[in-house]
């Protein structure tokens, strides 16, 4: 028998007050997560202003491989800031950033030399590979993947296939996208992964014949595992062959590891796993413990093609961002943070099954590395997907004291983003907390009573 949670009132009267004033000047349109006013973090841990404690499992969205205010980004951080803050890269040049490009290129597998530029958002990131990817082969249309998330500017919304609440009044969107299946294995009407990916592929190249002639698409943008689409790992198989199929019309491959890169999934880069080099690789969140910068690595041939400040920005590459990214690779080395993803993927993965083993409504459990979800349905038979159920999972979760996110394109998956420095004892409290959640799930919250 499962204990009952301890519950914690949220939010306290401290928090309450702060998010009455954000109701009155801050607009409807940003939605709080978790009603609770953050004073402090630190590692896996974050400090309400009403002392309570919590496990953080969201970390940021992803962004805190290394947790919160780690010493040793925070002191590289305070250093830069006292040199200099700003000022712009292409007005006066500065090391970090040619020093972070240096880094973060080598890092990157395949053969190819590698050129790195550096921007403020996964988004701002995106639209800039598309740029770059455009102005190489002098073609215009891309192709994407439905429930795949790419970011909330225009091309990058775009791209993204989520109609709620990304895409909702806010067209006409950009034109020249195209978009296939991703084999989504536990949803597909197939039986089994190869004939999923087969036939993600023919559509690829019935879309060739359909829809837009392959010499005119510039790249194909992917996620090597769908993060806000809800951790849809594709078949070992489905990468390399889409490779194979860009290489066969001069199509470029944009690889979009904003979600899965640095560490998360057990490796560096999640397209390790699958042996693929990718043309330009897309990366963010993590690069910098959370300070606005993202990057676009490419292969250098692809990357200079674009005529002189073709891109650009006056804010990206900051170099407190720079300083602060610099940092985390240091602290990826010497805390083998990579390595520690791999195990917290493999004790999550073992708790994941063993909670589904006791609930009926966990339909799957799926995750590379650390990145690890519980797919939720009203009942395992029909697969009808149960957002509701995660809604009160992550409500009880938060008031047992672990922060938790959910994705999916039905908002019916609870995902993992947590800090890779957290410890096995933090991670199992946090388990235990999220098995009692879910055995509660089937108890409706107090305000569905009414
Ligand atoms: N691509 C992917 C795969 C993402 O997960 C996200 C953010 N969740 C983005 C792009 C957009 O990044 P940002 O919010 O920094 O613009």
């Amino acid at each position: 028998m499962t204990r009952p949670l301890v519950r914690t009132k949220l939010p306290g009267p401290r928090s309450a007050a702060i998010l009455q004033r954000a109701h009155r000047w801050l607009p409807e349109a940003l939605q709080v997560t978790f009603p609770t006013v953050i004073e402090r973090a630190e590692g896996a841990l974050v400090y309400d202003v009403d002392g309570n404690r919590f496990i953080d499992l969201a970390g940021g969205i992803g962004c805190l491989a290394v947790g919160h205010a780690h010493p040793k980004v925070v002191r590289a951080i305070q250093e830069q800031a006292e040199h200099f803050t700003h000022t712009d890269y292409t007005v006066i040049p500065y090391e970090v950033y040619v020093s972070l490009a240096e880094r973060l290129a080598r890092t990157v597998p395949g053969p190819s030399p590698k050129k790195v530029a550096l921007f403020n958002s996964g988004a701002e990131a995106v639209e800039n590979a598309v740029k770059i990817a455009r102005a190489s082969l002098g073609r215009p249309a891309l192709v994407a993947f439905e429930g795949g998330f790419h970011g909330r500017t225009y091309m990058a919304m775009t791209l993204t296939s989520k109609v709620d609440p990304y895409k909702r009044h806010f067209g006409p969107f950009v034109p020249e996208v195209y978009r296939v299946p991703f084999p989504y294995v536990y949803r597909s009407p197939f039986p089994t992964p190869e004939e999923t990916t087969a036939y993600c592929l023919r559509r690829l190249e019935e879309l060739f014949t359909l829809q837009v002639e392959p010499e005119r698409v510039a790249a194909v943008v992917v996620e090597p595992v769908q993060g806000e689409g809800g951790f849809i790992v594709p078949p070992p198989e489905f990468l390399p062959r889409l490779r194979e199929v860009c290489d066969r019309y001069g199509i470029l491959l944009i690889v979009d590891e904003v979600q899965t890169g640095f560490g998360r999934t057990g490796r560096m880069w999640a397209v390790e796993h699958f042996g693929v080099e990718p043309d330009l690789l897309v990366a963010a969140k993590s690069i910098a413990a959370g300070l606005p910068l993202s990057a676009v690595i490419g292969r250098a041939e692809i990357m200079d093609r674009v005529h002189p400040s073709g891109i650009g920005g006056t804010y990206v590459g900051n170099p407190l961002a720079c300083a602060a990214a610099l940092a985390v690779l240091d602290v990826f080395e010497e805390e083998r943070l990579v390595e520690r993803a791999a195990r917290i993927g493999e004790c999550l993965t073992r708790a994941f099954l063993e909670i589904q083993r006791r609930s009926p409504y966990v339909g799957d459990v799926r995750g590379l590395g650390a990145m690890v979800a519980m797919e939720f349905v009203a009942s395992r038979d029909t697969k009808e997907p149960a957002p509701h159920l995660v809604t009160r999972v992550l409500r009880r979760a938060m008031e047992g004291g672990v922060l938790l996110l959910r994705a999916g394109i039905y908002g019916n998956v609870i995902r993992v983003l947590t800090p890779l420095v957290i410890t096995d004892a933090q991670l199992l409290e946090a388990v235990e907390v999220i098995e009692r959640a879910v055995a509660e799930a089937h108890h409706p919250l107090p305000e569905e009573a009414s």
